[in-house]
């Protein structure tokens, strides 16, 4: 039997983690997406689609599938999904970590809030046109604001209810920094809103803000459940797995002369 990571993924760590996975001959590498995005780009390894039921419907599927080893590699803001895999390790005894990118480093003019709520509420004090980088789910928050143009960049259309003046942009990043310079001209931004998401990929937008002197808010990532281990990086957790799975020819040299 050989062993088995499921990793819950998501983002591009989760992708370069399956990849660096399914290269190993003797191990079993699966990734769970949450099916939000109707063309998801391509996973090395197994790949299942859909929610598990909660965390007794994960820790089921852990001990249906033989899982060795659960990497969560959601995106630092997907926090149910992360709780639920902390409880199914916990319940199911399967070792867990959990793949969290750094969060940015804010200037000190930045404007940190707790939640998309409060980053609503003091838009209006900041600016007119918005370039909303929150993600496509959530827009809700901002829906009251009628005075506010907003510019929303997402891989597919976001779900409503949307604010009322509301540009769309379409796009797949990465984008660079004169990708970014060139939107937020295009649209005369004057806010930046974000997520504090973390990574290089989504980092330009910042750069561009910085570079035009914007105000920028940014909404402080929700905490990890306590007692679960935080890895930075893919490296950090090939490292993880190679203290927790066995090495696929363990034992052989028991048997060798
Ligand atoms: P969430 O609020 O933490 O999760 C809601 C529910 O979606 C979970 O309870 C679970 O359903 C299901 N789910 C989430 N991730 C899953 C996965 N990888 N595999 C199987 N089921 C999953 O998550 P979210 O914020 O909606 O994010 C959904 C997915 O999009 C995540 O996988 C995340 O990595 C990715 N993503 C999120 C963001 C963001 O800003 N939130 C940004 C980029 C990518 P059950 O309880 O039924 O198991």
């Amino acid at each position: 039997m050989p062993a088995h990571v499921l990793i819950l993924g998501g983002t591009t760590e989760a992708r370069r983690l399956a990849t660096a996975l399914a290269a190993r001959p003797g191990l079993r590498v699966t990734t769970s997406l949450a099916g939000r995005v109707s063309r998801p780009g391509a996973v090395d390894g197994e790949v299942r689609v859909g929610g598990f039921g909660g965390a007794a419907g994960l820790a089921d599927w852990l001990r249906a599938h033989r899982v060795t080893a659960l990497v969560d590699a959601t995106h630092p803001f997907a926090d149910r999904i992360t709780a639920n895999a902390a409880e199914a390790a916990r319940t199911t005894g399967v070792p867990h970590a959990v793949l969290r990118r750094p969060g940015w480093d804010l200037d000190a003019d930045w404007h940190p809030v707790t939640s998309l709520e409060e980053a609503a509420r003091l838009v209006p004090r900041l600016g007119r046109r918005v370039f909303l980088s929150t993600g496509r789910l959530g827009l809700a928050a901002f829906a009251d604001l009628t005075d506010t143009q907003f510019v929303v960049r997402s891989v597919e259309p976001p779900e409503p209810p949307l604010p009322p003046h509301c540009e769309l942009a379409l796009a797949r990043g990465p984008f660079t920094l004169a990708d970014e310079l060139d939107l937020f001209r295009a649209y005369r931004v004057d806010v930046l809103v974000t997520k504090d998401s973390g990574g290089a990929a989504t980092a330009p937008k910042l750069a561009a803000a910085r570079s035009l002197s914007l105000p920028v808010i940014v909404v402080r990532r929700p905490e990890l459940p306590s007692g679960v281990r935080a890895l930075p990086d893919v490296d950090g957790v090939l490292d993880w797995l190679a203290g927790v799975i066995p090495p696929a020819d363990a034992g052989a040299a028991d048997t060798c002369p």
